[in-house]
């Protein structure tokens, strides 16, 4: 038996051993409500996992993104980073989670943060997105110190605050900081709950706008001496259906986008309105009949990596040319609102393929290779940080985040862990 396999044995029956370890965290973890919006309690969570790894020698730093949007002194976005120094020198593997959770709705059989265990499943909001993640990371990270101490490069293990919103409190903050520069992180791995046996390379691509179209006000019992803005937009919606959505379902791309339906490219109408607001503050009475003069929408378009930004942005301002022509006192504006480009991880970079051999040998099965329909922090880790060798890995089922008893499975937990904890023997530890 060669020096790797041994270690790989003794680290699967370390990471058996720290079980219950792996279990009690991820409750400890859950049981700190960690909302966002509006952001709670943040810096009770980032002291947890600081006391944590600088008990097992990481150097850990707190981080508050000061001035990001969301950031008070009521609700402070904070963030730990943690980095602990091999013997030798060598590559630096980090291991980036997100800390907060979504809101618990409705719905619930289980305490949403009581982190109860039952049939080897662990309950809460967060457990697969994605605490179980998180603990997972660190018991594997505890589980290779203690087997390959004289390790070579670095372990570091951030958990960063509002991904759900944006990461801009959080990995975009850190990634400013240069903290995701190449020269300084090798490898990155996010434990999002996207299966034990399956890689996610990326994410498809974002454009938010808001589309306005304007009127001219009038009294409402006389709405021929005004334009209806409403009406405007009515042509417009009509001419997406026509035209817009029949063109975005026939295109497809190559990326491995689960699931099936978000291979092709996609468009959200998030919101709507049009004239005053119907629900008006207690005491101020009922909208007055006017004829609106503007209507907004608010677009959620999800491109593909084979188009282009431009491209997308030239589709919507057709569909609003062609209404235009249609309509002599029609007019509009664009607001572009946020911009995320498509990313996508090449399948031999060196994170993939260390992953990859590692669920081979733990799960004794091929990795499934996938992108995601919507986006996560690797957005900020390619654009700001510039580091391309980063992917998406961890346990729990994609589907049961932010839905009502969310829960890991605690051998998925188990198994990802292994994953994880051999992808660093293989990057760190001594060579075959
Ligand atoms: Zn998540």
């Amino acid at each position: 038996m060669d020096l790797q396999s041994t270690l790989a044995d003794r680290l699967n029956a370390a990471i058996d051993a720290k079980r219950d370890d792996l279990i009690a965290l991820t409750q400890d973890l859950i049981r700190i409500p960690t909302l966002n919006p509006p952001g709670e309690n943040y810096r009770e969570i980032c002291d947890l996992i600081d006391a944590r790894l600088a008990a097992r020698g990481f150097d850990t730093q707190l981080i508050r993104a000061e001035g990001s949007p969301g950031d008070s002194d009521q609700y402070p976005r904070w963030n730990v980073i943690a980095r602990r120094e091999g013997a030798h020198p060598g590559e630096c593997v980090h291991f980036n989670s997100h800390i907060d959770v979504v809101d618990v709705g409705r719905g619930w059989t289980k305490d949403p943060f009581g982190g109860e265990v039952v049939d080897g499943k662990l309950y809460g909001r967060g457990a697969c997105d994605m605490k179980g993640g998180l603990a997972a990371s660190i018991i594997a990270a505890e589980a290779f110190i203690e087997t390959v101490p004289d390790y070579a490069g670095a372990i570091e293990i951030s958990g960063t605050a509002d991904e759900e919103s944006g990461g801009f409190g959080g990995v975009a903050y850190l990634a400013e900081l240069g903290l995701f520069a190449p020269t300084r992180v090798q490898h990155v791995i996010i434990p999002e709950p996207l299966n034990k046996d399956r890689i996610c390379l990326g994410h498809r691509g974002v454009w938010w706008a808001e589309i306005e179209t304007f009127g001219e006000i009038a009294h409402g019992s006389m709405p021929f001496l005004g334009d209806c803005a409403v009406r405007h937009m009515g042509a417009v919606l009509e001419e997406m259906e026509e035209s817009l959505f029949p063109a975005l379902a026939a295109k497809r791309t190559d990326m491995p986008v689960v699931p099936e339906g978000a291979k092709q490219s996609t468009l959200n109408i998030n919101s709507i309105h049009g004239g005053q607001s119907e629900i008006l503050k207690p005491g101020t009475g009922l909208p007055s009949p006017v004829v609106p003069d503007s209507c907004r929408m608010i677009i959620d378009r999800r491109f593909l990596i084979e188009e282009d930004i431009d491209e997308v942005q030239a589709e919507i301002t057709a569909v609003l040319e062609k209404v235009k022509s249609g309509r002599p006192k029609f007019d509009y504006s664009i607001r572009e609102m946020h911009r995320v480009i498509p990313t996508m991880t090449e399948r031999d970079a060196p994170v993939v393929e260390t992953v990859t051999e590692a669920i081979r040998l733990t799960l004794g099965k091929e990795p499934s290779y996938v992108v995601s329909p919507g986006t996560y922090d690797q957005k900020h880790i390619d654009r700001i940080g510039k580091l391309k060798n980063c992917i998406a890995y961890g346990p729990g089922i994609l589907d049961l985040a932010h839905k009502p008893d969310e829960y890991v499975g605690v051998d998925d937990m188990v198994d990802s862990a292994k994953v994880m904890a051999l992808s660093l023997l293989r990057l760190l530890g001594p060579a075959a």
